[in-house]
């Protein structure tokens, strides 16, 4: 057992079992032991990659997009430019790049950076010095609001819920024989999911991340004022089944076994975002390959091409496979916009 697995034994011991939202929060950002709070686990040494970290053309159609967004919307200045969940900070430095030659863009605007995890932050200052951090949306300043989330609405806790009746009984996380396992709370009427009882049935499983509604409505609110959010997570349109994974060295492993050492996700609700956008709009949901198709990216990839042989080359053109055929992240992953009542959806998306 790790050292965090230990101290979860001996809390759980001493208060009971814990929500599956209460475990990924601990397993992933304890402040000694946390997964993210500790590490850079991305690339291919480590646990996962990301669309950022497989081209430089996520970011930069990405960048593109929200400085069209931008000029749609008449040039607005003092704008917020920010990313949820930056990782190592690649998307932002790529959307950067590539929108250095939009005339005024950057003058118009400042980087905000909201992230948890110190060893993180660090690594995003070394590619981004002159932004500014935040521990949460809640302190992003009162301006039009231009937003980027990859890959962090999936990083959110979430709890579980087995329908029992017309209540529900809670996946926790309990010991037995000196280790974690998974048990399930006593039937009981949760007021959060009432709407679910018209679309589950007995034994089905749905999940709830806790964060998520206010995470959505905050950033919703300032984009109302101008600006838009881009999206970008696995999932489906409404949480049904068990989508609660551990990642660790590219492999799939039990989740309860190496507490802190390995990335916990969970499939991203995309009807639970849309119901917190109003009086803003959301846009509709969109796989990422048609996107990124939308977007421009073969005849990027082409031009990119041109400048590259051999061993670059062939990694380019199957990093630009794996970004959209709909057997990799294509269809996999989605993209959904949040933007202004009185504005049209980003480049890409629509209504
Ligand atoms: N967007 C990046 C990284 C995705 S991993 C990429 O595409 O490569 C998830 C990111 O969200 C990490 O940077 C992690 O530290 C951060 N994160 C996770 N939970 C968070 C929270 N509650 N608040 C802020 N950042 C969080």
């Amino acid at each position: 057992m790790t050292a965090l697995g230990d101290l979860l034994i001996a809390r759980i011991a001493r208060t009971g079992p814990i929500s599956l939202a209460d475990y990924m929060a601990d397993c992933l950002m304890h402040p000694q032991h946390g997964y993210y709070a500790t590490r850079d686990p991305f690339g291919a040494a480590g646990d996962f990659t990301t669309a950022p970290e497989i081209s430089q053309m996520f970011g930069e159609l990405i960048g593109l997009a929200l400085a069209q967004a931008w000029l749609d919307q008449g040039q607005p200045t003092g704008i917020v430019l920010a990313e949820l969940g930056p990782g190592r900070g690649t998307l932002m430095a790529d959307a950067m790049r590539a929108t250095k030659a939009v005339p005024g863009f950057h003058a118009s605007l400042s980087v905000h950076l909201v992230e948890t995890s110190p060893a993180l932050r660090k690594v995003q200052a070394s590619l981004i010095p002159d932004a500014t951090w935040h521990d949460s949306v809640s302190t992003l300043p009162d301006a039009p609001l231009f937003l980027i989330a990859n890959e962090f609405f999936d990083a959110l806790p979430i709890r579980q819920f087995v329908r029992d009746g017309d209540g529900w009984r809670e996946k926790m996380v309990g010991v037995s024989d000196a280790a974690l396992t998974f048990g399930l709370s006593a039937a009981a009427p949760i007021a959060l999911l009432e709407d679910r009882l018209s679309d589950t049935k007995d034994g089905d499983l749905v999940e709830h991340c806790p964060a998520l509604p206010f995470i959505t409505s905050t950033i919703s609110a300032k984009i109302q004022q101008g600006g838009c959010a881009l999206i970008i997570d696995y999932g489906d349109w409404v949480s049904l089944g068990d989508t609660f994974q551990a990642l660790k060295a590219q492999e799939h492993i039990d989740p309860l076994t190496t507490p802190g050492e390995a990335d916990l996700t969970a499939h991203v609700d995309f009807a639970a975002i849309a119901a917190q956008t109003g009086p803003a709009k959301f846009s509709r949901l969109t796989g990422q390959g048609v996107f990124l198709e939308r977007l421009g990216i073969t005849q990027r990839a082409q031009a990119l091409a041109t400048k590259l042989s051999g061993d670059a080359l062939t990694s380019h053109i199957a990093a630009h496979r794996r970004l959209t055929h709909p057997a990799e992240m294509g269809e996999l992953f989605k993209v959904i916009s949040i933007y202004p009542s009185t504005a049209n959806p980003p480049p890409g998306l629509e209504p």
